[in-house]
């Protein structure tokens, strides 16, 4: 018999800073303001968000201008999530989709939420939903989520109860 310590189970972390560099810097400080800041292209005029280390994939040259780009979409496709997984923070199902902003040349991932998950479709127009501006960091999690676009004067939720009643 030992008393020697055979196993210890001991978390540890690691804290650090990184510098952006100029590619991702004007992106994510306009994370931080509420903006969606993309780069274009001056070879191919592609505008990519978020703006990939500031490097055109086709041309390989920087991103020289920064364009700021529309806060609404349209979702290019997307899937429906139904397995639970270690760590997971939102209720199943939801909806994970690529959305091509207004303006911008390259979708980008984010999750969809404010309507039921059958009804999210390719084509469909949604927006950004902001968290509130003191919880805005350098992180496209600025973004609580986009949800669905509503019409002037009907409103989402009087659209919902039109289609629960063609059900009934
Ligand atoms: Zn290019």
């Amino acid at each position: 018999m030992t008393d020697d310590v055979l196993r210890i189970r001991q978390p540890i972390g690691v804290t650090y800073t990184w510098s952006a560099g100029p590619g991702s810097a004007a992106y994510l400080r306009g994370l931080t303001e509420g903006k969606l800041i993309a780069g274009r292209c001056p070879t191919c005029n592609q505008v990519y968000f978020p703006p990939r280390n500031g490097i055109c994939p086709r041309d390989g040259v920087l991103l020289t201008d920064d364009v700021e780009i529309g806060q609404a979409g349209t979702i290019t496709t997307f899937c429906i999530v139904n397995v639970p997984f270690l760590g997971q923070s939102i209720e199943i199902p939801y909806v994970a989709a690529s959305i091509l902003l207004d303006g911008a040349d390259l979708a980008v991932q984010h999750l969809i939420q404010g309507c039921p998950v059958d009804e999210v479709h390719i084509g469909m127009r949604v927006h950004a939903v902001w968290k509130p501006e003191s919880e805005w960091q350098a992180t496209l999690a600025s973004i609580a989520h986009f949800e669905p676009e509503t019409d002037p004067g009907t409103g989402g939720s009087d659209r919902i109860d039109a289609k629960a009643t063609n059900r009934a």
